[in-house]
């Protein structure tokens, strides 16, 4: 029994034609599913009684559920219980240029970085194509919008559970799905050099980021152990042929953190390192946690960098911060409840640690 929100079309015209019928049904499947919404094949009326029974011993449609939701100014978190009682989180983020949504992709995940609160709970399991899915499709219906680009940059490693979250983007991205263009995409990776190779063949033009945070291997290592198994230098080397392979823009992420990795002659080192790459620096003012030995770099220090950067010719923005003092998400999801609602809320709302 597969859920009907973890295939793609290709792979329900498949199914179809396994069992004697017309691929087509696949697409009038597909627009019940994701433009009139219905979650019962019985509503699909240009589907012959049959065929529904047929369908429905092979698909359900199973949903996880939103658990909690919590709302500042432009952005609202969502908690997320699986069938199987875990949680994962969400956060929609309101632009100006539209709605956009950081998923998850795991629960807990494996790379351990020094800073990051998601890292804590180690991986219990990778999350289904269906529970990325649906995570998109829940909030759209709380909102009663559509949402117009994807981040997956919530809890886990999107490249550390491949198969599944390609499955994802290819199903999000179908033009008779939730019609997420590719460009609309971007997936953010601590950098495991073979799937980033993987990645750079599959033709999407989703967007990739790289969580860099580091302009040298010493400095990375010391904060994200995957730079020991692959080390800054092939992760440089990966991200430049993938730039030549897809011809499209990286993004080089780089959380600010005070003393570690905010100074001059680090922006000077980096500078150096991206020259003449196709990329651009996304600076990322850090959101405290409880890992105490990282504050967040001050205001001016920031802008220094930014600048030194900048003057050294490198594409460089400054991650926008959404309501105040609470930038949400980024290292700050946690995929197991065991705060009580009110210090859940001032830690990740007010910056207040428990
Ligand atoms: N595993 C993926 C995606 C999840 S993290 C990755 O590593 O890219 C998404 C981004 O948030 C990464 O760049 C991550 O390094 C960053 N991040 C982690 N902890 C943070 C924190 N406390 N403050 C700001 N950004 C953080």
């Amino acid at each position: 029994m597969m859920n009907i929100y973890g295939i793609k079309r290709v792979d329900l015209e498949e199914y179809f034609l396994s069992i004697n019928e017309k691929k087509f049904k696949a697409t009038q499947v597909f627009e019940w599913v994701y433009q009139k919404k219905v979650s019962s094949f019985e509503d699909m009326s240009n589907i012959k009684k049959e065929l529904q029974d047929k369908l429905k011993e092979d698909f359900n449609f199973e949903m996880i559920s939103i658990k909690r939701k919590q709302e500042d100014g432009l952005t609202k978190k969502y908690l997320f219980e699986l069938k199987d009682g875990n949680y994962v989180e969400a956060v929609l983020m309101q632009h100006d240029y539209g709605l956009s949504i950081c998923v998850s992709s795991e629960v807990g995940c494996n790379m351990g970085c020094a800073f990051c609160e998601s890292g804590r709970l180690k991986k219990v399991r990778d999350l289904e194509s269906y529970e990325m899915v649906e995570q998109i499709l829940l909030v759209e219906e709380d909102i009663k919008k559509r949402i117009s680009s994807v981040v997956i940059m919530g809890i886990g490693e999107p490249l550390d559970n491949y198969d599944k979250v390609m499955n994802f983007i290819k199903i999000i991205n179908d033009p008779k799905g939730i019609q997420i263009g590719a460009r609309h995409i971007t997936l953010s990776t601590c950098g495991i050099v073979p799937k980033i190779k993987q990645l750079m063949n599959e033709e999407l033009q989703i967007n990739l980021a790289i969580s860099l945070h580091a302009p040298n291997t010493q400095l990375r290592s010391k904060l994200m152990p995957i730079n020991k198994a692959y080390d800054w230098k092939q992760l440089i080397e990966v991200v430049k042929e993938y730039i030549e392979v897809t011809n499209r823009r990286v993004t080089i992420e780089y959380i600010m953190l005070k003393d570690v990795n905010d100074n001059e002659i680090q922006a000077t080192e980096l500078a150096a390192l991206l020259r003449g790459m196709n990329v651009y620096v996304n600076l990322i003012p850090y959101n405290e946690t409880n890992h105490i030995e990282f504050k967040r770099a001050d205001k001016n220090t920031v802008m220094k960098f930014y600048d030194t950067l900048k003057k050294k010719g490198i594409n460089v923005t400054i991650r926008k911060e959404f309501g105040g003092n609470i930038d949400a998400a980024c290292g700050q999801l946690r995929s197991k409840e065991v705060w009580d609602e009110n210090i859940l809320f001032n830690w990740f709302w007010k910056g207040k640690r428990p």
